[in-house]
């Protein structure tokens, strides 16, 4: 059933951007996809998918019209820690992003589009909150003086600022989320871009009973991981508020990256050893701190890591034995 209105996702030949198609068109919405690529993994189910170049003003100026009311501004030159902490594509990881966020809210602003919802990352939080596995810091406000740990958050943090200073002279409501390592399936699992719980479930999937995985690092540094489904529970319900943000959106379930490992040849059943070795690590502790946004907004994650990494496992063991 149409809902009647219309929605726009930049990105949506994407991860998060692909999943979240999904659940407009399940909440009754007509959706716009666009993306420099289709997505790899599943047809859209956006009404109208556009293939281009959101760096294009020209594109940007078009997708949103025919009274787009609400745009997910998700699309990003990104990819794991292979991709981002190397510093062998931060001039296109910075010059990209930035490019195609100054494009996507000044169209937005000026076509009248009435809501404008960006992806930010925990990427923007400074480094030195960071140093420690256990006791990481990254509430909403030690965001500044700002110090990220890769240019790709340093873009970020820039961006995030554009967008509120559209809000505050333009009148667009704007809502930024600060996303903290959201993972799931039907996303990328191979090739260098994908992430830590998309890698651990291939490597475990790939090696066989008593085998051996490769690790970076010692494994001992901590993070939280997301399930999509249940980002796209709290970007919804942030959508629907009348608040800006920006909130920390991610799960506060900490874990080591060898316990992540460990909880993927749980899932297959498999015995397997870790070699640690040298590799690019970013920060040695990050967790997502949710009690803003669970004061303000009354979201949190509901699920356990657990639920996520089964489900992501099933279906990157699933694309393995397809592939081999
Ligand atoms: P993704 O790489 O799967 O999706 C980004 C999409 O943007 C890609 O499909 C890509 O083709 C598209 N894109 C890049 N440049 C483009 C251009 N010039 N024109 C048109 N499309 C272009 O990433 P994702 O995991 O789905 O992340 C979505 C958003 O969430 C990104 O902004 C990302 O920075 C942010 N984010 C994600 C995570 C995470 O853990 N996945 C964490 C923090 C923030």
């Amino acid at each position: 059933m149409s809902n009647g209105k219309k929605a726009l996702v930049c990105g949506a030949g994407g991860f998060i951007g692909g999943h979240l198609v999904k659940r407009l068109k399940s909440e009754g919405y007509w959706v716009r996809g666009v993306d420099i690529k289709m997505h790899e993994f599943c047809e859209t189910e956006a009404d109208d998918f556009i293939q281009g170049d959101l760096r294009d003003p020209v594109l940007c100026g078009k997708i949103v019209q025919d009274g787009i009311n609400e745009v997910y501004q998700l699309a990003a030159d990104m990819g794991g820690a292979g991709f981002v902490f190397t510093g062998e594509h931060d001039a296109d990881i910075m010059h990209n992003s930035a490019m195609l966020n100054l494009n996507m809210v000044h169209a937005s602003a000026k076509a009248g589009v009435e809501k404008i919802f960006y992806s930010s990352s925990a990427c923007i939080y400074p480094e030195r909150n960071q140093m420690e596995p256990d006791n990481p810091v990254l509430s909403e406000d030690s965001a500044y003086p700002a110090a990220p740990d890769s240019e790709y958050g340093w873009e970020k943090l820039f961006s995030e600022r554009l967008y509120f200073s559209f809000q505050k002279n333009y009148g667009i409501k704007v809502k930024v989320a600060r996303f903290h390592n959201i993972f799931g399936e039907v996303g990328t699992w191979e090739g260098g871009r994908e992430k830590a719980p998309a890698a651990m479930c291939r490597k475990v999937a790939e090696t066989p009973d008593g085998g051996e995985i490769e690790m970076w690092g010692d494994g001992k540094q901590t993070r939280s991981f997301l399930h999509v489904a249940e980002c796209l529970d709290g970007v919804r319900k942030f959508m629907d508020s009348d608040l800006a943000g920006p909130y920390n959106i991610g799960s506060d379930e900490m874990v080591t990256i060898n316990q992540l490992a460990e909880m993927a040849m749980d899932i297959a059943g498999k015995k397997i050893t870790i070699k640690h070795i040298e590799g690019p690590l970013g920060v040695r502790g990050r967790n997502s701190d949710n009690r803003l946004i669970q004061k303000e907004l009354g979201w949190a994650p509901s699920k356990p890591l657990r639920y996520g990494m089964e489900r992501t496992y099933n279906w990157i063991a699933e694309q393995v034995k397809n592939a081999g």
